[in-house]
């Protein structure tokens, strides 16, 4: 999810406004079908991880390890996680089989909405929006194809949704970190480290909730600590809040000191 300051929307390239359509249609009829999950260069957001970690039924942890890479973007102040590819000359997706997609049920955001591109676009007042643009490669055939869609059937169509609004929550943690954030050690020292398991690996920051003395030191709702204690989902909107209030010095509704 890119988040986008610029005088109008209009003016970015392939935007979508909302209820207008474009033409699209992906499937395996198509000469490109599967070519868009090559030679690429996936970022994992902490919801795709999530999901993909469900899907394979194992811990974030274990996911993390054999299927990313942690790597730290150049003009960024957090590590991002990117998944790996499988060692062959087309640097082909890990998840990529003969017929299709072996992820498809918890395919990342970024697959979903491909050639299209999810963002938020800030107005001069802070005001938020979601807004869609399409950049398809040039060998993407589906642009041609004579159905025709809105931004918001999209969504729908790839059950986006979810995707969506997770990322855009974490999208607005992100976009807060600076250079002082994590303090003179960067984002690999302590400060870094506590940050990541709150974001990405919903087993360790529970494990930390629940076996620390967290729960006495801070003031939290039974209803919520029961959530917590079974709700993945629950467990990292949680962390993207911890974040806020412990790194970021932002007072929270859900998280009050003792
Ligand atoms: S290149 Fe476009 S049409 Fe072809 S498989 Fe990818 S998204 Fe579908
Ligand atoms: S996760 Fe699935 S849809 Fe996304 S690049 Fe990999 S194989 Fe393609």
């Amino acid at each position: 999810m890119t988040k986008i300051v610029q005088d109008t929307p209009e003016a970015l390239e392939g935007y979508i406004a909302p209820g207008e359509t474009f033409h699209f249609k992906c499937h395996s009829g198509l000469s490109c079908f599967n070519r868009c999950c090559r030679n690429l260069n996936l970022f994992l957001s902490p919801y795709d991880v999530l999901r993909l970690k469900q899907g394979l039924g194992i811990t974030s942890e274990a996911f993390i390890d054999t299927y990313t890479d942690a790597v730290l973007r150049e003009g960024k102040c957090f590590p991002e996680l990117l998944l790996r590819m499988k060692e062959e000359e087309d640097a082909t997706c890990i998840f990529l089989s003969n017929k299709g997609c072996t992820a498809y049920e918890h395919r990342p955001d970024t697959c979903r909405t491909f050639p299209a591109e999810h963002g938020i676009w800030f107005d001069d007042k802070g005001k938020k929006q979601q807004i869609l643009t399409l950049k398809p490669p040039g060998f993407c055939e589906g642009i041609h194809e004579s159905q025709t869609l809105t931004p918001e059937q999209w969504r729908k169509d790839q059950s986006a949704e979810k995707h969506n609004a997770m990322n855009e929550l974490w999208g607005e943690v992100e976009a807060l970190f600076t250079p002082a954030t994590f303090g003179p050690e960067g984002p690999s020292g302590q400060k870094g480290k506590m940050a990541f398991m709150a974001a990405y690996n919903v087993e360790g920051f529970r494990s930390f909730l629940f076996e620390s003395s967290f729960f006495k030191r801070c003031k939290i709702k039974k209803e919520l600590q029961m959530k917590l204690r079974r709700d993945d989902v629950a467990i990292m909107k949680f962390g993207f809040e911890w974040i806020k209030v412990f790194l970021l010095g932002i007072p929270s509704k859900s998280i009050h000191m003792k």
